[in-house]
């Protein structure tokens, strides 16, 4: 895969060492199990997968790259560029604003902005509409494109479908940029709704059947629907697709869900299901499976506690909390100020969208055991901090860099 020019200080040399071992012995990127970075009194588990994603690596290259090149240019990102604080807090300090923060509220009104600047497409790629504001500002939308050939392929095969007369049906949060930018380039091409889980599967399972009535989809789905769809003519033959970073297991049971639904409905079989249920399992994202895989693989090895890193907003780093949590106490973090003393900690709880503050969460034992791992857009060297405070609590910081030396010999 190709490797990109990320700025250094986001790279962690002891990170990257452990990776590099790690990529050697499993080239074919078989073997989920954990990381293990025995300290004595603590052990780290560290995930096989984590952190900047193909993605991420490409749009931060190409921004700073864009900056670096423009001296004296207005430079605007059209919203945060990926969902960390670090990596937006260090292109705001280069000049680097942004048009809208992440629900899409405006920041710098559009009138403000003319044809001499130059706007930067986040990863999570935009809209038609957004990318024809631009146009019309004289603004050539896509010159500065990051959007990730990741989101692109769901783009490609929502429209590929929806050219065969198919409904797009999104796996997504309806409020999240990237949602936002594939419910917009689909409903260019067919009807398209947006579900966010299971539950709104099932009530959309309800409109397929007709067992609710069309007049109530509004109630459900409110917002949701491109203008006109017809729930009567526009359920009769569907395909899904998601937000990249949504739960791959969730987005392929309601894959499975609605096919099934399908198949009862017009009383198909497995030869002939394609004719109302379009195959889109080529367009899950390779990062957030190996990353949600490896969460599943070190959550098989006994732990007391997990952390897991990311921006608050960061949607890939909450699935992997979300699966942590199923087994153990999890912590959301967004770096290793976070980490207060061997004692205390901040949190953030993204259920209930609040930052918490809790006591003791290292367990007095001989030997602590953590898993830990971080999102697609949370830099190594975050990460690299997160373990050095920790080992900090214990007064053994000094053996990172005998690991560092360690891995970089295997
Ligand atoms: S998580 Fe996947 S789709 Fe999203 S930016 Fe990374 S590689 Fe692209």
């Amino acid at each position: 895969m190709k490797t990109f020019e990320v700025p250094v200080i986001y790279r962690s040399p002891l990170i990257s060492a452990i990776k590099n071992s790690r990529k050697q012995q499993d080239r074919m990127k078989k073997d989920f199990t954990p990381t293990t970075l025995d300290f004595g009194p603590l052990k780290i588990l560290l995930a096989r997968h984590f952190g900047f994603c193909y993605g991420v690596e490409n749009a931060i290259e190409i921004a700073f790259k864009t900056v670096e090149e423009n001296p004296g240019k207005r430079i605007f990102l059209l919203s945060e560029m990926i969902h960390n604080p670090h990596v937006n807090n260090d292109l705001l300090q280069r000049g680097v604003q942004f048009i809208m923060d992440t629900s899409g509220k405006q920041l710098v009104p559009w009138e403000s902005l003319n044809e001499t600047d130059i706007v930067i497409i986040p990863a999570f790629g935009t809209t038609l509409e957004i990318e024809s504001q631009l146009s019309s500002l004289g603004i050539e939308p896509l010159k500065y494109n990051t959007t990730c050939p990741f989101v692109e392929r769901v783009w490609n095969k929502a429209e590929q479908i929806g050219k065969k007369d198919y409904t797009v049906i999104v796996h997504g949060k309806p409020n999240h940029e990237e949602t936002r930018a594939t419910f917009s380039h689909s409903r260019f091409n067919t009807a398209t709704i947006v579900v966010k889980d299971m539950s709104e599967a099932l009530q959309l399972a309800t409109f397929i059947t007709g067992e609710k009535p069309a007049a109530a989809f509004d109630q459900y789905f409110k917002g949701q629907y491109s203008p006109g769809f017809d729930v009567e003519k526009d359920l009769q033959r569907v395909g899904v697709v998601n937000q990249t970073t949504m739960l791959a297991t969730e987005t392929q049971a309601i894959a499975d869900y609605i096919r099934q639904v399908m198949m009862e409905k017009y009383q198909l079989t497995e030869n002939n299901i394609g004719e109302r249920f379009a195959d889109t399992r080529d367009t899950l994202c390779y990062a957030t499976n190996d990353n949600q895989s490896a969460v599943t693989g070190m959550l098989q090895v006994p732990a007391d506690m997990a952390i897991v890193v990311g921006g608050y907003n960061s949607s890939n780093t909450s699935h992997l909390v979300e699966l942590c949590e199923e087994k153990l106490p999890t912590y959301f973090i967004s770096a290793e100020d976070k980490l207060l003393n061997a004692e205390e900690l901040l949190h953030w709880d993204f259920h209930h969208k609040q930052e918490l503050h809790s006591r003791k969460f290292l367990p007095v034992k001989d030997q602590v055991t953590i898993l830990l791992t971080s999102g697609a857009s949370c830099p190594d060297a975050v990460v690299e901090g997160v373990i050095r405070k920790l080992l900090s609590f214990y007064g053994i910081e000094d053996k990172a860099d005998a690991l560092t030396a360690t891995f970089a010999n295997t």
